[in-house]
């Protein structure tokens, strides 16, 4: 849907929702992951709910990559180049921002996300590829989480400093700015910049400084635990490219004394934020001393990450659920028989696709697990197969595992873990069928988390600060088994909505976990609890299916979700 947004709405004072990677739509690769999907259904949901926003990201011309996978499981980068005129609309303005002593013009291009609902929210793709450019500035904007720090630090330019500047000349009124992660806290700069006072005015030269009047306009989402996570430039470089922008004594106050930590700058700049799960922000608060950071847990967008079978049953039972989706309290009154039928529907939907794609033909009567996200190394997708010897006792011709996930090109060790599912799929042989997809992408994550039996996650605790393909199974009256930890901790009750792996969560910084541990939860579980009950007890397994829709999916939608961030954060 890409109606106009009305243009009378420019006059309406607007949110503005920063962030690097967006998801709008499947076969535009400007996402590498939940992040990315996350900004997507936050904007989905702002338009339903017909909520004044606008939302600014980095056009990345050539995406992120298309995933090659050979058969020992290597992967190979392609660029995923894509035609930005086929979907937007390339605005008649220019702006220009500092970088390395040049001026650097960049343009946008308008994306807009329209909603039944009337609302409409544009997105602005910013964008560096433009003849007056030096030919190395045009690349700014080519790629996501690609080049140096020196690239990244460029591209957080354009976003930041660049998109405060765009919305400008567009004549937005700004009330908020929404910085999802801390790619584009730079932003913060160019506001005191903007905000400065004159110097006669004041009695300290400090207070030239507006902080105040800033952190009343910022609001900051922190993501993850993981030190990778959090970007920190040093400050030679931020010299080189940004040149004196602000004075590096106040810069290294507000962004740290040793190197530029995009985090901290966000974190000191902002009056609200906020972690993305309960957890998430005990983590956070014990990482980062002394900030207030609140939680607002995750959610998805409803009718995005529903598959259509369910779409219909939901339509039928329970009509006005994806702008409402509240009204999933009332799954209770969905038949038992017609919850299994959609869910057939789905599983041979996502079984056709595994054998057209991997040529693996699977069983749709036996019970599949489904594992997919960014293969990086704290997510486990391997632990399942700790004992392999335990695993095909247990399984063998009642257990099937599909995967997906793309490493980042330069995460070896994510890479070496996808190697290592291959060459398991073949010591496993045909008694448990195994099957890895290729170039995991928003398409193929709604047919998986629809057409498994049970959404696996375990990652390694508590480094996954939400995690929300869960909640996307959910959503399909799919069953989590997982670790506790990220949202899974809120959602989980056990033998109700799903099952944990594993302890009781509580570390609260990033200590190691005991594997083995986990594994053998994992392995009684499955043995004891969800293979018998799979198998021998379908009509408990139709209720936990109407738990998972009940009582996940009602409450881990971004429509609550983007609730909460009104009421706590946006107005206040
Ligand atoms: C939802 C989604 C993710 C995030 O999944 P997590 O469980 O949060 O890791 C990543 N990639 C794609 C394509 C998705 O749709």
């Amino acid at each position: 849907m890409t109606l106009a947004c009305p243009l009378e709405l420019t006059k309406e004072p607007k949110i503005a929702y920063f962030s690097m990677e967006i998801g709008i739509q499947n076969d535009i690769p400007t996402y590498s992951g939940g992040l990315g999907v996350l900004a997507g259904d936050t904007i989905r949901t702002g338009a339903d709910l017909k909520l004044p926003m606008v939302a600014v990201t980095i056009l990345v011309k050539k995406g992120y990559f298309i995933q090659e996978l050979d058969e020992y499981g290597k992967q190979t980068e392609l660029p995923a180049d894509w035609e930005p005129s086929k979907y937007m609309k390339l605005l008649p303005v220019k702006i220009s921002v500092q970088i390395e002593g040049r001026d650097v013009l960049v343009q946008a291009w308008q994306y807009n996300v329209s909603s039944l609902t009337g609302g409409c929210i544009p997105i602005f793709f910013l964008d560096t590829d433009i003849p007056e450019n030096i030919p190395e500035d045009r690349e700014i904007t080519a790629k996501l989480y690609g080049g140096d720090l020196s690239y990244r630090l460029k591209q957080e330019i354009v976003l930041g400093i660049g998109g405060v500047r765009m919305l400008h000349e567009l004549d937005f009124e700004i009330k908020k700015y929404h910085m999802n992660e801390g790619h584009s806290s730079l932003l913060t700069l160019e506001l005191l910049n903007r905000f400065k006072r004159p110097i006669e005015d004041v009695w300290d030269e400090k207070l030239v400084w507006d902080i105040e009047k800033v952190k009343d306009l910022c609001v900051f989402t922190t993501h993850t635990p993981i030190e990778a996570g959090h970007d920190r430039f040093p400050y030679d470089l931020v010299q080189k490219t940004l040149g004196d922008f602000i004075p590096l004594k106040v810069l290294k106050e507000l962004g740290g004394q040793d190197n530029l930590n995009m985090t901290r700058l966000g974190l000191n700049l902002s009056e609200f934020i906020n972690g993305v799960a309960k957890k998430h922000s005990e983590v956070s608060r014990s990482m980062f001393p002394g900030y207030e950071i609140n939680a607002i847990t995750n959610g998805v967008h409803s009718f995005t990450w529903t598959c259509d079978s369910f779409k219909r049953l939901f339509d039928k039972y329970l009509p006005g659920w994806a702008n409402e989706p509240e009204l999933f309290v009332r799954v209770g009154r969905i038949p038992d028989e017609e919850i299994w039928e959609a869910h057939l529907e789905a599983k041979n939907t996502l079984l056709d696709y595994v054998k057209r794609t991997t040529g693996v033909e699977m069983n749709k009567d036996i019970l599949t697990i489904g594992f997919a996200r960014r293969a990086t190394a704290y997510k486990r997708a391997d632990l399942i197969f700790s004992d392999i010897e335990r695993l095909k006792k247990i399984g063998s011709g009642k257990l099937q595992i599909i995967y997906a996930g793309k490493a980042h090109p330069k995460d070896e060790p994510g890479k070496k873990l996808i190697e290592k599912i291959f060459s398991i799929k073949k010591e496993l042989g045909s008694a448990l069928k195994l099957s890895y997809l290729k170039n995991y992408d928003m398409d193929i994550a709604l047919k998986m988390v629809s057409g498994v039996d049970v959404w696996l996650n375990t990652p390694l605790r508590p480094r996954e600060a939400s995690g929300t393909s869960g909640m996307k199974a959910a959503h399909n009256g799919v069953i989590n088994f997982s670790i506790l930890d990220g949202w899974w901790i809120e959602g989980h009750i056990e033998g109700y909505t799903g099952w944990s792996i594993g302890p009781n969560p509580t570390e609260t910084t990033l200590v190691e976990n005991m594997d083995s541990r986990d594994s053998d939860d994992l392995y009684h579980k499955l043995e004891h609890i969800i293979i018998p009950l799979y198998y021998q007890n379908r009509r408990t397994w139709i209720k936990m299916m109407q738990n998972a829709i009940g009582k996940n999916a009602y409450y881990f939608n971004s429509h609550r979700m983007m609730r909460r961030y009104v009421t706590d954060a946006y107005i206040r």
